[in-house]
């Protein structure tokens, strides 16, 4: 337990978390605090079980904890992967709108649209005190044997909100309570890294948006899947909602997009020298856009590549609605 935080506030947090399940799905509240409480066993349990090598474990758990977590991973990949059953999933975002994420002061409810969200479940974006923010290690670079970055450098998942903040914070020995700004730093450092910002809703954090990861090919869970799907039309992870469109008189074919693209969605023509973009493998990172010398590459809205989730946009349209 964290210095300064007494058996009666874990009380308060603990009885929080419950809450925040609806009251159809107030069992999954365990599996909430197993997979907030254990999440390098978690993510352990989940790469061994789609048959991915993992290193030493990080979390040392009971084994009665440890069947537990079993239990729970089972029951997510039993549910299947697809975008009708998918509870585990992210949506790429681009640095700007990642930012607004963490910036965020007031409350809300809001429900996207699916053209934002493309998954049937696990997809509200709830903020309840979204200033409370908590900082901590990636489970997919915790557990795998190789990870891209060392352990020192893999405070990359910032979880918004409450109570999964606190929770995770008072809980979770790897996690921490950092500011907005302190976030904002971490998008910065992690984008110029290359890393991808991703925007997170899962079961396990009652059915909602609950945080920002900065994710890499390598080690990522859902984008080291990615090349078993290669589209993006994928049942994990959705593109931003944006495309690059590349101006022709300014491109010199000189394959710097193409090097930097992670999903081959960019690529010189042989016959005439120029970049074309393949809609459905792009992922609208970005990353080709800054890679280009020559500044020939823009990224604009593209509506084959759903529509970005900018919590903005998402407030004005709930506003709309409710002037009807
Ligand atoms: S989804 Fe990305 S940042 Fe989050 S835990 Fe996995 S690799 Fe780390
Ligand atoms: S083409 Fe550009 S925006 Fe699309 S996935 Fe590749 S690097 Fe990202
Ligand atoms: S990096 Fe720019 S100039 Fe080079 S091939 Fe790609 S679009 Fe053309």
């Amino acid at each position: 337990m964290p210095k300064g935080i007494d058996k009666a506030q874990i009380d308060k947090i603990n009885k929080a978390l419950f809450a925040a399940f609806k009251l159809d799905d107030k069992s999954d509240a365990i599996g909430g605090y197993l997979y907030l409480k254990y999440m390098y066993a978690f993510s352990r349990s989940i790469f061994q079980a789609l048959g991915g090598d993992v290193g030493e474990p990080v979390q040392k758990v009971s084994q009665g904890t440890e069947e537990m977590v079993k239990l729970l991973v089972d029951q997510i990949i039993t549910r299947g992967v697809s975008k009708e059953t998918s509870v585990m999933h992210g949506k790429i975002v681009l640095p700007d709108d990642a930012k607004k994420l963490v910036t965020q002061t007031q409350d809300m409810h809001l429900i996207p649209s699916e053209r934002m969200i493309p998954f049937k479940v696990t997809r509200e974006v709830i903020f309840e005190n979204p200033d409370s923010i908590a900082l901590g290690r990636c489970m997919c670079r915790a557990v795998v044997p190789n990870p891209c970055v060392p352990p020192s450098e893999q405070n990359l998942c910032i979880w918004i909100g409450e109570p999964h903040a606190s929770f995770i914070a008072t809980q979770n020995e790897y996690f921490r309570k950092v500011t907005p700004r302190d976030a904002i730093q971490v998008l910065e450092d992690a984008h110029k890294a290359g890393f991808y910002h991703c925007a997170y809703f899962e079961k396990p954090a009652a059915d909602r948006f609950n945080c920002v990861c900065n994710c890499c090919h390598c080690c990522c869970f859902g984008l080291r899947n990615w090349p078993l799907i290669g589209s993006n039309d994928n049942p994990f992870l959705a593109p931003s909602g944006y495309a690059p469109v590349v101006r022709s008189d300014a491109c010199n074919g000189c394959g710097d997009c193409e090097k930097r693209c992670g999903f081959q969605a960019i690529k010189v023509d042989e016959a005439t020298q120029k970049a074309v973009v393949d809609l459905d493998r792009c992922m609208g990172c970005g990353f080709c856009e800054e890679a280009c010398p020559a500044g020939a590459i823009e990224m604009r809205l593209e509506p084959k590549l759903g529509e970005p989730f900018n919590i903005d946009a998402l407030k004005a349209e709930a506003a709309s609605q409710e002037r009807g």
